[in-house]
């Protein structure tokens, strides 16, 4: 996964001319840490598990990444996530580095006071380089709000004193920013906006497919029929559901919430005929005949093996990855646009940033200011990343990589290179 990543910041350098020394720089992370982690379970046994924490660079601000608990967790996987928040926090203007952690393990079959023994320990293993100031957590894959919670508690009985800005995503009533639930989908929705805005596109002209209907899928598409896009089809892990002249989608999150499965919402009759909508597969939903495909469920969802099968005219990446690399060489060639995971999916990490200002200052704001303070910050970084694609005649997710990579090389640079040291 590394590899991946040094192969995107290559492409960048083939636009940019950076110095050598910010090559170096962002070519390893700044600190890679690895704590085992004891916990004790509810049948009296102790087992350990593995925790990572990768800050990789802090050039620009204290560093910011989630915390997933995962059987596949390893360090190669967190270091590349670590990497992907660094660029993602400079492409929206963060004051943020970017970090990443984990821990391997199945936080499934846990019971909730293993989950909170195992969160509270992963902040005692790392409490010494985390911080308001240094590193800042948040949930990711198998973490919550809850967890974050527990987090930040533990972390000021360590440190006697209440410090809430250590830990971002957290519930509202410990100092949680309103407006965070909502914030992936909404900021990509700002951001796909803006994309048909300069291309004198109606929302109300375009069809949308949405692969993923949670958190980020479910708020994406909820808003996204309120501005007046046609939702066609959103899927879940057990399938998709298509409805051509559109569905309603507070309809479908109704029913998916009452029976916690998509196939509700088609198996129950009077809900069939409202809905009037038709079974698809998760691969059908993908070669949607449809002007946005919205990818909002995992990585690594368009292939090789079915990029040439893709016939949306945008591919909109909500969840981190989910365009492998060679696929997107396929889509290229096959003039299919992709706006990419950095841009689209950083309203999640624009309004944590809200969330440490707020806990911060003791000042909190409400919804509206949320909202509009997350447009002005999307709309400005789509439209920049937007103009770099025309000036460099280059795909929008090189586009994004040099406007992040641009910022962290000035800030690298900055802080004195070869030429400053040695008076040229
Ligand atoms: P979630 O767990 O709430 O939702 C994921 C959805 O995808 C679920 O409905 C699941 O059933 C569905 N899904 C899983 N496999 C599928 C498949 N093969 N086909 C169709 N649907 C499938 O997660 P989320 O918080 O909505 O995040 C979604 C993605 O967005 C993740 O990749 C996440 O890393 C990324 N992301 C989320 C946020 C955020 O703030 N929530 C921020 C940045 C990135």
């Amino acid at each position: 996964m590394f590899d991946l990543a040094h192969q995107r910041l290559e492409k960048v350098f083939q636009f940019i001319s950076v110095d050598e020394e910010v090559v170096q720089r962002l070519s390893f992370p700044k600190r890679a840490i690895v704590a085992n982690i004891p916990v004790r379970m509810d049948n009296g046994e102790l087992r350990v598990f593995t925790g990572y924490r990768v800050q990789y660079d802090d050039t620009r601000g204290p560093t910011k990444g989630g915390i997933r608990f995962h059987p596949d967790v390893c360090m190669d996987e967190v270091t590349s996530l670590s990497f992907w928040m660094t660029v993602k926090c400079a492409v929206a203007g963060l004051p943020f580095g970017g970090a990443k952690g984990g821990v391997t393990v199945d936080a499934k079959s846990f019971s909730k006071l293993e989950l909170e023994r195992l969160s509270r320990g992963y902040i005692r293993a790392f409490a010494d380089v985390l911080g308001q100031d240094r590193d800042i957590p948040a949930p990711d894959m198998y973490t919550n709000e809850i967890i974050m919670g527990w987090m930040a508690d533990e972390y000021s009985v360590m440190n006697r004193r209440q410090e809430p800005g250590i830990i971002t995503g957290k519930p509202m009533h410990l100092g949680g920013s309103k407006g965070r639930q909502s914030a992936t989908g909404r900021g990509a929705l700002m951001v796909l906006n803006e994309y048909a805005r300069r291309r004198g596109l109606e929302p109300s002209s375009m069809t949308v497919a949405v692969q993923g209907f949670g958190n980020a899928g479910y708020h994406f598409a909820r808003l996204a029929k309120q501005q007046g896009y046609r939702v066609v089809a959103v899927s879940d892990s057990q399938g998709a559901i298509y409805s051509s002249g559109g569905l309603n989608v507070e309809d479908v999150h109704k029913f998916k919430n009452q029976e916690k499965r998509l196939a509700s919402v088609y198996c129950d009759g009077s809900v069939c005929n409202m809905l009037e909508s038709e079974v698809l597969s998760n691969e059908q939903l993908l070669e949607l005949d449809v002007d946005v495909l919205v990818m909002a469920a995992m990585e690594n969802q368009i292939t090789i093996e079915n990029a040439d099968r893709v016939k949306a005219k945008v591919v909109l990446e909500i969840a981190n990855g989910p365009v492998a690399l060679d696929a997107d060489v396929i889509l290229e060639e096959n003039n299919v646009v992709v706006i990419p995971d950095v841009l689209a999916n950083s309203g999640g990490v624009v309004v944590s940033y809200f969330e440490w200002v707020q806990n911060r200052a003791g000042l909190y704001w409400e919804l509206d200011e949320v909202n509009q303070k997350l447009q002005n910050i999307m709309s400005k970084e789509a439209n920049l990343v937007y103009d770099i694609a025309l000036q460099y005649e280059c795909s929008l997710r090189t586009a994004a990589y040099i406007h992040g990579i641009d910022r962290l090389a000035g800030a690298i640079d900055q802080r004195g290179n070869r030429k400053y040291f040695s008076g040229l």
